[in-house]
């Protein structure tokens, strides 16, 4: 079997060609991405029953991708994933301003983040490599940041992202992928009955706009624990503090990391298809985002509307804030320095 094949998705707007590319591995389990914002548009993997589903989030057109993607469905997310407060940050005395696109702050990188580039593409493994050039200056962040982005899909249904770049300024860097899950099939309604863990004891509580106040605060006592498997819709209409502020969860959980190298993030279980998805990474944080502002004027690839909390996101990350916020973890990239962090989601079934 060719494990990467490649196929037109058409052309953007202003007439740049865009590929969309299949990895498929020995089981026939698949996943599709397209050259235009690196998205994820499927992940096609088994159920208990070993019917394959799609249980990506994702449109069907690339029009729809370029004018209608406010959600960010499977994209990749740079320079700055989540959110920085008031849109600028400083770097050595120097202030730099950003694109305010979420109220006062920027979010995802700003009005044209890595989501919305094209990006060079070539096979590399049991996967591809997607490459980008970021000049110095782009949508306000100083250095001009090389980036790599590889995506793995192997036999044992695991999908790994590796992310590097290198930068010739100081600069601030934080690379996600925005994939929305839902393991019964994208489109198929609430994922409030997937059955997740975090492996977090701690999170960032938010202002009302999205931005960490600075606190990490325990999780125990909180609809924020799923240090024990708990459904995601048990506890999301509590009258917690915090997930009125997020209209549900939109939050940074603080990981609790066995040491360096990949350790395990979070599991989802969805009961009706069995299918299980597990991941690990290398990240200090990752967001968990139920899919608040989902609110079904989007007709997804399935033909079926998305409402809200019709998928989930476990963006893994650094913490959002990170450059105004010194106490958190860096983002801080210098010259000579590589960046690199990986994720891997491994998905199962309970069969
Ligand atoms: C953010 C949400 C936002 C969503 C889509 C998530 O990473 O935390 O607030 O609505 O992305 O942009």
């Amino acid at each position: 079997m060719q494990p990467v094949t490649k196929a037109s998705f058409g052309k953007t707007r202003d007439g740049t060609a865009v590929d969309r590319y299949t990895l498929t591995n020995g089981n026939g389990a698949s996943v599709s991405f397209l050259s235009y914002g690196g998205i994820i548009t499927e992940i096609s993997v088994p159920d208990r029953l070993g019917r394959l589903g799609n249980v990506a989030l994702g449109f069907k057109d690339l029009r729809d991708y370029e004018t209608r993607n406010g959600p960010y469905f499977g994209a990749l997310i740079g320079r700055y994933g989540n959110r920085i407060g008031g849109a600028k940050f400083s770097i050595d005395g120097k202030e730099y301003k950003l694109a305010a696109n979420n109220g006062p702050n920027s979010l995802h990188g700003g009005n044209r983040g890595f989501d919305k580039v094209v990006w060079t593409v070539e096979a590399q493994g049991a996967g591809a490599k997607l490459s980008y050039v970021s000049k110095d200056g782009e949508e306000g962040y100083p250095g001009t940041l090389k980036v790599g982005v590889v995506y793995t899909w192997t036999d044992d249904n695991t999908l790994r992202i590796d992310y590097e770049a290198t930068t010739d300024k100081t600069t601030v860097v934080n690379l996600t992928n925005h994939s929305y899950f839902n393991l019964a099939g994208g489109g198929a309604g609430s994922i409030e009955g997937h059955i997740l863990t975090i492996n977090a004891d701690a999170f960032t509580p938010v202002d009302g706009g999205g931005i960490p106040t600075g606190e990490i605060a325990p999780v125990a006592g909180t609809p924020f624990d799923f240090r024990q498997a708990m459904p995601i819709g048990a506890r999301i209409r509590s009258s917690h503090p915090q997930t009125v502020a997020g209209h549900g969860y939109d939050h940074n959980f603080v990981l609790d990391r066995g040491g360096a190298g990949l350790s395990f993030c979070a599991r989802a279980y969805e009961p009706t298809s069995g299918r299980i998805l597990t991941m690990s990474t290398t990240e200090p944080g990752v967001q968990f985002y139920s899919g608040n502002f989902l609110d079904a004027t989007i007709v997804g690839a399935a033909g079926r509307q998305y409402r809200q909390g019709d998928g989930f996101c476990l963006e893994t990350q650094h913490f959002p804030d990170s450059p105004n916020q010194p106490e958190f973890p860096s983002t801080l990239l210098k010259p000579g320095e590589t960046f690199r962090s990986s994720t891997t989601h491994t998905f199962s079934t309970d069969a």
